[in-house]
């Protein structure tokens, strides 16, 4: 079927269904089969690869829904970037390489950032000029934030900064990064925290790759030795770290990449579709477990899919997500890692003489596998998702 690869971008007023209908078709048109996980044409794009594709999909008004329009935005609501999120979750394309940025370091300069700040940053995460990474968690101070101990000292209009950040993803290709400090002593806990988006080529600033599970080095330690920020670094008022990281950690667990549930129906599919390609593998489709098992898997995503739309919805009508965010997060995590293991035990049947299509199923589902072990970690482990929703939600009493 011919598609058209440049169709006119909807304008505001025309609605979730006809955006959702334009992003389709944008997207089939437009995705390159050999960045398709799912095609056997597909070889592992390369960061700058990424970087124009998303780029691309930015200049065809698929980045940036919710963002003012003076900012490089789109104007739209959070049902113009849920149906986004759905069509993009349907394709096997390659995850976001700057969701830190997009999704992380840009709300949070538009909620506490100055205007100047609005200008410098935010049209440049949209456009893929610059990365940003995130760092909080530090080799103590991880579940428990307020524990950490990077420590920003006042002098004259900058700050000087000393410390160690560790688990930073996107460190080594960031350009900023969205830091969170300490200004008091340890004992202030989450009083006296400071955030900062601070230049990765400050001088004293020094990045250490480390491997993952994966055999990818996608996150780092960060060093901070004596670096020196000019206070228009600062992002938000001294004192109100705390409620700015607190924010992130929110539009983390409950809005970032939201698109996961389609992904996920994505990645059964294409489970699926490998094994029917193969007589081998198909005989595994026969069998009664397997078929409980992805029947589990099909009722877990539906189920996921209804908490996003219920979060976009509270959202829509004005309400804070808060807590409600570890509840999304805790599910999807849980979710995704129930079903990684099940592609694992069925593409581990794959052997040289299977299908193209189960070799390519093979490498992506071991990949997947590995992964999964670290989402049930990332944005907060699932135990202090299950602490937060017991406590903040069903308001049980915080363990002594
Ligand atoms: C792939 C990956 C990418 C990451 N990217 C980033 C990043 O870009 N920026 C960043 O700042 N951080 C990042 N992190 C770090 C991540 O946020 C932390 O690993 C996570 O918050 C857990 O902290 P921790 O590793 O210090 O473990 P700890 O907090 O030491 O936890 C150890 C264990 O104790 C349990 N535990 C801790 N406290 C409690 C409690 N109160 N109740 C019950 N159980 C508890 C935990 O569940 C866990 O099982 C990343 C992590 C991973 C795996």
């Amino acid at each position: 079927m011919h598609m058209e690869k440049n169709p006119a971008i909807p304008d505001a007023a025309a609605g979730p269904a006809v955006y959702r209908q334009y992003a389709r078709q944008w997207l089939h048109a437009n995705l390159p089969a050999h960045m398709r996980s799912d095609s056997v044409d597909y070889r592992t794009p390369t960061l700058d690869e990424c970087r124009q594709w998303e780029q691309s999909m930015y200049e065809a008004g698929l980045a940036g829904m919710t963002w003012p329009k003076v900012y490089g935005g789109r104007g739209l609501t959070l049902r113009e970037h849920l149906v986004v999120n759905k069509e993009v979750g349907a394709l096997a394309m390659p995850e976001s390489v700057s969701s830190i940025g997009k999704e992380l370091a840009g709300p949070i300069i538009q909620a506490v950032g100055t205007e100047e700040q609005k200008q410098c940053f935010l049209h440049c995460i949209l456009s893929m000029r610059h990365f940003w990474c995130q760092g909080f968690s530090e080799p103590d101070a991880g579940s428990d934030l307020a524990r950490l101990r990077t420590k920003a000292v006042p002098e004259g209009d900058s700050w000087r900064i000393n410390g160690q950040k560790i688990w930073t993803s996107g460190a080594a290709k960031a350009h900023y990064c969205l830091l969170l400090t300490r200004t008091g002593t340890v004992a202030d806990k989450h009083r006296g925290l400071l955030m900062f988006a601070v230049p990765m080529d400050t001088p004293g600033i020094r990045v250490v790759p480390i491997k993952s599970i994966d055999g990818k080095d996608s996150f780092a330690e960060v060093f901070f030795d004596n670096v020196v920020v000019p206070d228009s670094a600062r992002l938000g008022a001294p004192d109100d770290g705390w409620n700015a990281a607190i924010r992130v950690l929110s539009i983390e667990r409950a809005t970032n990449r939201m698109y996961r549930a389609w992904r996920f129906e994505c990645e059964l599919r294409q489970l699926v579709a490998a094994c029917k390609s193969d007589p081998e593998l198909s005989k595994l489709l026969d069998d009664g477990y397997t078929q409980r098992r992805i029947g589990d898997v099909v009722g877990e995503i539906d189920a996921l899919k209804g908490l996003v739309e219920r979060t976009v919805d509270q959202m829509t009508a004005g309400d804070k997500i808060g807590a409600r965010g570890s509840l999304t997060k805790l599910y999807w995590s849980e979710c995704h890692q129930a079903f990684a293991g099940l592609a694992l035990s069925l593409v581990s049947h794959v052997n040289v003489r299977s299908s193209a299509l189960a070799q390519r199923a093979r490498k992506h589902f071991t990949h997947a596998y590995l992964f999964a072990r670290a989402e049930t970690i990332y944005a907060g482990t699932s135990e202090v998702q299950m602490d937060i929703i017991a406590q903040r939600i069903m308001n049980l009493p915080t363990e002594l």
